[in-house]
């Protein structure tokens, strides 16, 4: 086992460490406060290749290998949770998803576009009935000659309003086994319009986009269906898969970010006439998600390697995603603790961070749908098959 990073995975740090301090980190709050969309970052994220990480450079991409992909991601996730959830949607789960399941033909349109950030991507599979159990979803696409027609509603979608492509996911085969009966398609908006109402109101991740999609007989031609028929379930849950990793590389960002802001505050800050870091109660808070957040890393890393491997990982990914996302929140409310009453207003960063960390043990799968697949993978039975 090596436990180091490679030259080329150092200076990837290296890159996305001082991109992230620079250009993502200072407008954070104000971004926040005003709910607005980080569409300028993107702007600015897409020369470096940050937009198409893993990605082969042929169609646009940076060609990355998985750990340097978490590398980036942690690295923005410490940044801005809302940054890195528009870039986790964009990478995996749409384009990693066109990558893999796309025609030839579907690879060239989409990815060059998506790669170099002139089209924002969502992902359409969550609905207001259906979230966890994706699997009896009811947006229904009907074959129409050469086409589809899709009707439906989609609920909590990322990157929704200013996508430009929407991958969603509809019944076909209203006969078929629940899980059976899904296809994947591509809605380019220009050509097949869909409405975006947006969703305010959030806890957190509030500068990212958060839409509903309303399906309205919206034609489709058949050379926009993503892979097979009914071959869709599978591909959204390939599509999770490759999310999770993602996801759980950046709740590792906010732990860091979380460490980092009480370390910095536990030297400048004063009580009883000593710097509040002399104190073993203050040390043990900031111990403790240090120890907390290294073990998540590396859960991340061990499941990056396998990916780079080539060999199923979605044990693995679960696993980094659960623990990540768990310790993401424990440490942003620790690192409140440490900043005292301050922590408590967002004069410091760490408020943000306690309330964007609470999506991760949400989104991709709950908390409690990972234990399902990690129980599943132990004891060979699926409770929610
Ligand atoms: C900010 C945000 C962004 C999102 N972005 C996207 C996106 O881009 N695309 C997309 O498709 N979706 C997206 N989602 C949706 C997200 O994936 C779902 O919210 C999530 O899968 C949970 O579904 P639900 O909200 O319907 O909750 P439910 O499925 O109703 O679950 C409610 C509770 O019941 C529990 N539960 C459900 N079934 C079981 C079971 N069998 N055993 C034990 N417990 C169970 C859950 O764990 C949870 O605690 C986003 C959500 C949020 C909040």
């Amino acid at each position: 086992m090596d436990f180091d990073l490679s030259p080329e995975q150092e200076q990837i740090r290296k890159l996305a460490h001082e991109f992230a301090d620079k250009e993502i980190a200072p407008g954070a709050r104000e971004r926040d406060r005003g709910q607005i969309f980080p569409a300028e970052i993107l702007r600015k994220m897409a020369p470096l290749g940050f937009l198409g990480g893993p990605i082969p450079e042929t169609y646009g991409g940076m060609g990355v290998d998985y750990i340097s992909h978490a590398i980036i991601t942690e690295e923005v996730g410490r940044a801005d949770s809302s940054v890195r959830t528009t870039l986790s949607v964009q990478i995996s789960l749409v384009e990693m998803t066109i990558l893999r399941f796309g025609t030839e033909e579907q690879k060239r349109r989409y990815l060059p576009r998506l790669c170099s950030g002139e089209w924002i991507g969502c992902f359409g599979l969550t609905e207001p009935g259906y979230g966890s159990d994706a699997a009896s979803l009811a947006a229904t696409a009907v074959k129409d000659g050469g086409g589809w027609v899709l009707n439906g509603r989609k609920m909590w979608i990322s990157n929704g309003g200013p996508s430009k492509v929407a991958l969603v996911f509809a019944r076909t085969d209203p006969a078929a086994p629940k899980a059976h009966g899904i296809t994947a398609f591509l809605l380019e908006r220009d050509a097949q319009p869909y409405a975006t109402p947006e969703i305010h109101g959030k806890l957190g991740l509030r500068s990212s986009n958060t839409s509903e999609i309303v399906l309205d007989n919206v034609r489709v031609p058949d050379s926009q269906r993503l892979g097979e028929l009914g071959q869709g379930f599978k591909i959204a849950m390939t599509a999770l898969d490759a999310g999770r990793y993602s996801v759980a590389a950046g709740a590792v960002g906010i732990a860091q970010a979380c460490i980092d802001a009480s370390v910095a505050y536990a030297a400048q800050r004063k009580a009883f006439g000593k710097p509040i870091a002399s104190y073993q109660l203050v040390q043990e808070l900031i111990a403790d998600m240090i120890v907390e957040t290294e073990a998540a890393r590396l859960l991340v890393y061990r499941a990056g390697h396998l990916k780079n491997k080539g060999v199923p990982s979605t044990r693995e990914t679960s696993i980094a995603k659960l623990y990540a996302s768990e310790i993401a929140s424990r440490c942003a409310d620790r690192a409140i603790q440490v900043h005292g009453g301050y922590g408590f207003s967002d004069e410091f960063p760490v408020e943000r961070y306690y309330r964007d960390a609470r999506v991760n043990r949400l989104y991709e799968g709950t908390t409690q749908i990972q234990k399902l697949i990690i129980g599943r993978f132990a004891t060979g039975i699926d409770a929610i098959a």
